[in-house]
Order: C-alpha cells, then structure tokens, then sequence
C-alpha cells in the first residue's frame, strides 16, 4: 500500500458493498480519494472494516468507467457516443413508440440494491406515474425476496428484528445457510467476539464454513444438511421443541394469535416431522439435531442468523416462516440477544425492497389493491395508479420471449450475469426493442442494450442506503459524478421526457417525499441523520430516535401468527444424469458477479472461481486438484477448475460466482420460490467431468 499522505479534508460515507453498512470517512486530496477509513463512531462498523470496504474503492475511477450516454437502433450495431439530451429523448421516443403499439404495459424497470433509497424511490414512482403501470422490481427479487414476504406474514413486517450489537446478547447463536466471516465480515467478527465469551454456535449448512474452525470458538453443532432440505430441517426443529415442551408458553400466549398457534401446534406434532423422520430427507443426525434444538430453546437468550442459504429456494419463502415459527415458539423475539436476523446481501437490499421497488407494494410495503393507501400515492403524485400487481422480473422475462414485453429501463443491475438460467435472461433480451441500461461500467447486460447511460458511483452523490438491521445510513458526496448527472438526476430527465415532471434539487427532498409517503419513515430527515448518525426505522412520532429492537410491545399486526410449513421437495433432485448438487457463495475479497472488486487492488487475493469438491467424488471421476471440469446441468453447462475439500459433503460441491467466464449462473436453472419467485440458486442438480488436467 503507497501511503498517500495526509488528507486536505474528509468526508463521512457509507461502504457500497454489503449490507453491514459500515461507516467510512473518505480521505481526500482535492476530489482524488486517497484511503477509506473506518469510522470510529460508525454505529453498524464501530471503527471496524473488510478488506473489501478499506480498499476496494479503486472501481470509481477506473479506466473502464464509461463515462458518455451511448444508443444504437439495434443491438449488432456499435455505440454511438451522444449528449445527455440526446440519449434521454432517443429513450424516450423508444419507450413512447412501444407502449403506443403495444400497450402501457409493454414496458417496466429494475431498480437496484447496489443504489441510494432515494434513487430507488424515483425509479419506482417513474415506472408508476410515467410508465403508468407497476411493472417495476428489484433485484432483491433474486436474493431476499422470502425475507420480505416470510417475516411480514408471520411478525408483520419486513425486517429483521435486531441491531448487529445485540448479539453480544445472545447465549446460543444459530447461523443457518450463510457465511458471515465472508459475506458480511465485520458483522462476522462481532459474532466471533460473543462466541469467544462463550456463546453456544450452532451451524446449519450443507458446507464447513470458517466460523466453524476460528480460534478460541466452540462450534456446538454442525448440522450439514442437504441443499433443498431447510424446511425438513427447521420443522424438525420445531417439532423437538414442541414434543418436549420446552416451548415459552407465556409468550405463546400473550403475543402470538391463538387459532393459528393451535393449528400450528397440531401440524408440527405430528410423528413425520419428527428428527428420526426427517433423517433421511435432511441427512441430518436426528440425535444432533435433537441436541441442538435443545440447546436453543433452554437458553434464555437465542439468536438465528441466516442468509441466502435460506431464501434462495424453491421453499425460501416457508423457510423464513419456519424460523419465525422457531423464535416465536421460544419467546426469543422482542429484546436484545435475541430474534430473526437476515443477513442482507448488498448495501441496500433492505433499502430497495422498503422503497417501493415491489409490483404490488408502493414505499413502505403499502399495497397497490389498497385504495386508501394507493389514494394517497395519487394525490401527492398527481397522477393514476394501477391497482394491479405489475410483473415481478422473471414475468418481464417470460413476457419478452412471449412477445408482450417490449421495453425495460435496468439501473445498477447485471442481469444477463447475475439472474439464473443465462440463456434464458439472454433470449429475453434479445427479444426486447429498447433496453436502457444504466450502469458505471459497460456490463454484461449492456450487450444487449440500445442506449446506455453511465451511472455514478457511491462516491459521487448524496442519500443514504438502509442495511441489514434497518439502519438508515447517510452517502456523502466526495467528488463530482465523472459522467456529469449522479443517477437519480438521468431518472429524473428520463420521467421529464416522458412528459411527467419531476423536480427534485436534491436527494434530500426525495427523502422529505418518502417521509411524508411512508409511516415508517415519517421522522426520518436528513437533518435528522445529521444529528444521529443514523437512524433505524421505523422513526415516527411513537419512536421519533428510531427503533433499534422491533416488537417489544406488540407487532404491526397486533398478535404474531405462526405458519404452516410443509416441507416440499424441490425439482431440482440428484439422479442418474445429474448425480451431484451445486450450491453457490462468496468469498471475502470479492463481491457477487465482481464488476466492482475485480477492478481493483483486491483481484491480487484472488484469481478464479473453483468447484469445491468432496475427495469421495473427486477420486470417483479420477479428478485431481487443479483439473479442468465440465459442469452441466439441465439449464446448461460450464467449466471449472476443481479444489478438493472436505469442506464439502459427499454428493454436494460449491462453487463462487465472482468471474463472468466461469458463468455459475448458465448452470443455474429458473426454479423458484413459490411465493416470490426468488430462484433456486442454492440447488442445482449437476454432472461434473473431468476435461484436462492443468
Ligand atoms: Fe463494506 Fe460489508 Fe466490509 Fe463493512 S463488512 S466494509 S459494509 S463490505
């Protein structure tokens, strides 16, 4: 590292990587960030970071940035260099054209998790008021979508439960499906230091993840179950609880509504969810599970912590419920050291989905089919609101191959890299007469666009992003945006060219607008955020500083409802063609599909993506260490190089997804979750062949 010297001046930001939505302060020299460091008082970080927020920064200037809006009248012809001006009124001529021939709702947008709040705000309210139709999501539509709909059908509302600090809190901590010393590594540590004083861990993933094996750390259970297997797993949790009745009557009684208990209660008790019956489905020890389920439910303090290991199913959805189910049985919701903690992905997974971002929820999750919700939307927007559900993203898909989709605005997201089943997604855009992409780099998805406007970095606009414990984090501005207009300004001109007219002078009137929109966020301010740090909504008049523990009193829906969750075997199964399963994850010097960490100092800890696999199914294909792989499945097929581990679990093997060639996602297939069509990435049944050796 070359040591920049001292800074002119700082700035107090937010990183744009994960959802611990650590604080930094941005040294800088003129407009040139020299280092990120830590914020001491950052309230998720405490003056901690990762190697990823410290010092992967390097992207916002990289060669690469593009920097010039571009079209093109079809995707074989090269781009056009044009002006702001024109690329806008080239898009919105296109957007008029198609809906004109084919219908208003022939177009729709993708908002992103990687942007600010107010820029997703302003990307939902365009489709809606300019659009005129609610085909607008998310992309937390492939990752965190069960979250939303689970924990709001059974807490009543979509969040998590906890700040990051109540963990120290907490006697016995469950980390089901993810993998926080990689993924969210500052929160990681945190979890590491409470463990170290002794906490009991119990871990539920198909593969050995580090926190398992950290110095001075007790791992109580690992419970590798089979990917696919979570409601198996978490039903026969529950069903311990119940037989052995060590479920928190009191609680039950007080807090949680008594019919739906009741039918609960006769569905978990039955024999086939019992741990012995459930063995052979999960590959879980029935006497560990037994154990393990003991050891949360006597403790007076248990925490669940999970990720996409858990949404990213076929039953994500009732897995989210399941665990609700567990910690409402136990009492362990309502006070520090306790509840329902997901680890959001990106910086602002929790941010898009609060803003709006859904096809049937406006800001705050206020349904669209609810008139007096959706009233208030039209008068202070001036305009209609559909009060049907638009499409979800995988519907604009489908509706594109179909012929009835035409036209789709995609800021901050690459979806031909990072959505399943690539030819699919691929065919989909091929079909579409206007894809607008807006991005800092020229991605995958642009391939296929016909005008692209550069997008701008954290670095280079005011808002604020909300992380995974409801935190509402201010981004500060460093330096100017390279491509002129930061990009909640090119949303703006593009809803003025479609004749709807928005005039914002700045994000914070954004923000004034959703607090007068959304009840959650009715105290929220930026003057506020000033004042405080940060704040965790909901902030209203009934929690004016915010709410750092949700549901001490009551729930939004008065009594907390347990779920019925019936375990359903996913599709994608091990057979004869595809005898093995791949789940997917990260590590911790790079970031999803990579746009950003590969363009930077933190390529030198990392070179490609590998196939971790069991040494029993190496040696049963003849593979060694190194050797090229082919992996094929039913949605496709790929190449990667093999790492033997232990880690693995005979039958199943892993693999990251941060390079564009090793293409994790052509393998990927288009299964989902039943109620919010979040894909199965966590499943994918695969052969795997040796190719060459190296
Ligand atoms: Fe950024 Fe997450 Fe690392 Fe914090 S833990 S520095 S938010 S990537």
């Amino acid at each position: 590292v070359i040591d920049q010297g001292q800074p002119e001046h700082s700035v107090t930001t937010t990183c744009a990587y994960c959802g611990v939505g650590c604080s930094f302060e941005a040294h800088m020299k003129g407009e040139e960030v020299i280092r990120m460091v830590p914020a001491k008082d950052g309230q998720a970080n405490h003056g901690h970071s990762c190697v990823k927020g410290r010092f992967a920064f390097g992207y916002a200037t990289h060669q690469d940035r593009i920097t010039s809006p571009m079209v093109r009248d079809s995707i074989d012809q090269p781009w056009q260099e044009v002006s702001w001006d024109e690329a806008i009124s080239f898009a919105a001529k296109r957007l008029k054209e198609i809906q004109k021939k084919h219908g208003k709702d022939s177009i729709g947008g993708i908002t992103s998790s990687r942007c600010t709040n107010e820029e997703t705000y302003l990307v939902q309210k365009l489709i809606r008021a300019a659009f005129g139709n609610n085909n607008t999501d998310t992309c937390a539509r492939v990752c965190h979508s069960p979250t939303g709909y689970g924990l709001k059908a059974t807490l009543g509302e979509s969040a998590g439960t906890q700040t990051f600090d109540s963990v120290m809190e907490a006697d016995t901590i469950i980390v089901i499906g993810a993998n926080p010393t990689d993924a969210h590594p500052v929160f990681g540590s945190l979890l590491k230091k409470r463990l170290r004083q002794g906490a009991h861990l119990i871990i539920a993933d198909p593969r050995k993840i580090d926190l398992g094996n950290s110095p001075h750390v007790k791992l109580d259970h690992h419970l590798p179950l089979r990917p696919g297997t979570n409601v198996a797993f978490i039903n026969a949790m529950a069903h311990v609880i119940v037989n052995e009745g060590l479920e928190d009557k009191a609680f039950i009684a007080e807090r949680c509504e008594t019919q739906a208990y009741q039918q609960w209660y006769s569905f978990i008790s039955d024999v086939r969810h019992s741990p012995e019956n459930t063995e052979t489905i999960t590959g879980v020890d029935a006497d560990q599970l037994r154990q393990a389920a003991r050891l949360y439910a006597k403790v007076d303090n248990g925490a669940i912590y999970y990720g996409l290991g858990v949404t990213e199913h076929s039953q994500g959805s009732s897995m989210v419920m399941g665990i609700a189910n567990l910690a409402l049985l136990t009492g362990n919701i309502g006070r520090e050291g306790v509840g329902v903690n997901p680890l959001r992905g990106q910086n602002n997974v929790q941010g898009s989905c609060d803003m709006g971002s859904f096809p049937h929820e406006l800001p705050g999750y206020q349904h669209v089919s609810n008139d007096a919700l959706r009233s208030k939307f039209e008068q202070h927007w001036q305009v209609d609101i559909d009060n049907e559900p638009g499409l979800r993203i995988p519907n604009m898909f489908d509706a594109a191959i179909d012929g009835s989709f035409k036209g789709m605005y995609c800021q901050g997201e690459d979806i031909a890299q990072s959505d399943p089943n690539t030819h699919h997604v691929e065919a989909a855009l091929t079909s579409l007469e206007c894809l607008i992409v807006q991005d800092i780099f020229l991605n995958e998805t642009a391939k296929f666009a016909h005008v692209f406007l550069p997008g701008s970095s954290f670095l280079e606009k005011d808002g604020t992003f909300t992380n995974a414990e409801r935190r509402i984090n201010r981004v500060r501005k460093v330096m100017a945006p390279l491509a002129e207009k930061a990009d909640w300004q090119a949303t703006m001109a593009l809803s003025n060219a479609l004749g709807y007219p928005m005039n914002y002078q700045h994000p914070s009137e954004i923000m004034d607008e959703i607090a007068q929109l959304t009840p959650t966020f009715s105290g929220v301010s930026y003057q506020k955020l000033d004042e405080l740090g940060s704040i965790q909504w909901p902030c209203n008049d009934s929690n004016p500083l915010g709410t750092p523990t949700m549901h001490i009193d009551d729930f939004p829906i008065g009594k907390a409802t347990f779920a019925l969750t019936e375990y359903v075997a996913t599709d994608e199964r091990a057979s004869r063609k595809f005898p093995l399963l791949l789940t997917t994850g990260r590590i911790l010097s790079q970031y999803n599909v990579g746009a950003q960490t590969r363009r930077t100092e933190n390529q030198v800890w990392h070179d490609k993506d590998q196939l971790e696999i069991h040494p029993h199914d190496a040696q049963e294909r003849g593979i060694q260490g190194g050797d090229s792989l082919g992996i094929s499945s039913r949605a496709g097929n790929t190449v990667l190089t093999a790492k033997i581990t232990e880690r693995m679990q005979p039958g199943v093997v892993y693999t990251t997804f941060h390079h564009p060639e090793s293409g994790a996602n052509v393998v990927t297939t288009d299964n989902s979750d039943w109620a919010t069509n979040c894909p199965e990435y966590k499943v994918t049944a695969v052969q795997v062949e040796k190719v060459s050796s190296p």
